[in-house]
């Protein structure tokens, strides 16, 4: 159903500037931030099967080769050359780039782009603007007028703001009201005192650190500046690496914000979702504005895909479903993202025609929906 479709990447970053070793590729494929002891393998799991399977042939070896024959392989071809057979095997159209995460060990998005063929937009990080103003110096009183200009300023070619929440105090105190300005202005000025702190008295000897936003209020406040921008907020839930307390980041725990933003009509894309993926379908049910994203389970959870595709399925509706690889790295996460999505969605599709459930030509449609359509219609691209 998916083969030959140009998929709109709804949701990736860049990728490494330069070949990782062969620890540094383990935990880059996985959500582990740390190797287990006693040189137990990352990769001997799921997703190393799936980069195994979906990457192995483009390299020139047989599907499923073994991993140590894989990473020779990839060292073999260099760098560049492996990454751009990987990314343009994905059969991506569009990349839409988180660019909050902009370390220099990372190509800039328009290399990745090259490198898939794919036209790239980008996807302005709520949290990044913020810090950025606290490293350049603003007052507590200016802080809010000057957060507004900023992110202004940032999205002039956006196609969507992001935030990171779930990462930095959770969804569990999320309420269904926006901060005043009064508690956003003393916020800002507890926060920006702390960051300064940080920030400075090292005697300009090292650099200083870059500013971190994780102040409760300055969070939700600039969630509902994402939404005064009137362009889609998308929300990292469910799982991550562990810097984010999972149970704090089940989209559920979202709903008074959901309810209070619903009357702006601005879409609300919940990404990644698992392991509370189905609470994210009925989210994406019963508020009009909520939309679901499959990026990042799709290619962690390998072969259990097309089941946890299926759970996706149950309630959301299928306009509201869709497809990004969360590639971040490694050049091989998006083609198994996008290799597994369209193996796994595509078999779901086909087991529901077969059964009489749904009509050939209503699976061809969704199949279209939710690889590229929904995400056209969207993000306006
Ligand atoms: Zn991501």
């Amino acid at each position: 159903m998916l083969d030959g479709l140009p998929l709109v990447d709804g949701h990736c970053h860049s990728i490494l500037a330069t070949a990782p070793d062969r620890e540094a590729f383990a935990l880059a494929a996985t959500e582990a931030t740390v190797a287990p002891p006693g040189g137990l393998s990352l990769l001997d799991g799921p997703a190393g099967l799936a980069i195994r399977r979906w990457c192995a042939p483009v390299l020139d070896l047989p599907a499923g080769a073994p991993m140590e024959e894989y990473l020779a392989r990839r060292t073999e071809l260099g760098h560049a050359e492996a990454t751009a057979r990987l990314m343009a095997a994905a059969g991506l159209s569009h990349l839409l780039v988180d660019t909050g995460l902009d370390g220099p060990e990372l190509a800039p998005p328009s290399e990745v782009g090259r490198a898939a063929g794919a036209e790239v937009r980008e996807v302005v990080r709520l949290e990044r603007v913020a810090e950025r103003l606290a490293e350049q110096g603003v007052s507590a009183a200016g802080f809010a007028a000057a957060y507004a200009d900023a992110l202004a300023a940032a999205t002039v070619d956006a196609v969507a703001v992001k935030s990171i929440l779930a990462y930095r105090a959770g969804f569990g105190g999320v309420e269904g009201v926006r901060p005043s300005p009064t508690a956003v202005r003393t916020a800002a000025g507890r926060w920006l005192a702390r960051m300064a702190k940080a920030r400075g008295g090292n005697g300009n000897a090292v650099p200083a650190p870059p500013a971190r936003l994780d102040d409760p209020v300055l969070l939700r406040f600039v969630l509902w500046c994402g939404v005064d921008r009137r362009l889609p907020v998308q929300v990292h839930t469910g799982l991550g690496d562990r810097d984010l307390l999972l149970a704090a980041a089940d989209p559920a725990l979202l709903q008074p914000f959901l309810a209070a933003a619903e009357g702006s009509g601005v879409p609300i894309v919940l990404l990644h979702c698992y392991p509370y993926h189905r609470q994210a379908g009925w989210l994406a049910q019963v508020f009009p504005q909520v939309h679901v994203d499959v990026g990042l389970t799709v290619g962690q959870v390998g072969a259990r895909a097309g089941e946890v595709l299926a759970e996706f399925c149950e309630l959301t509706p299928f306009a509201k479903l869709l497809f990004s690889t969360d590639g971040y790295g490694l050049p091989e996460l998006y083609l198994v993202g996008a290799a597994q999505f369209r193996h796994s969605f595509g078999r779901l599709l086909e087991a529901w025609v077969a059964d009489g459930a749904m009509p050939a030509e209503d699976g061809r449609r969704v199949a279209a929906l939710v690889g590229a359509g929904n995400a056209r219609r969207l993000y306006r691209l």
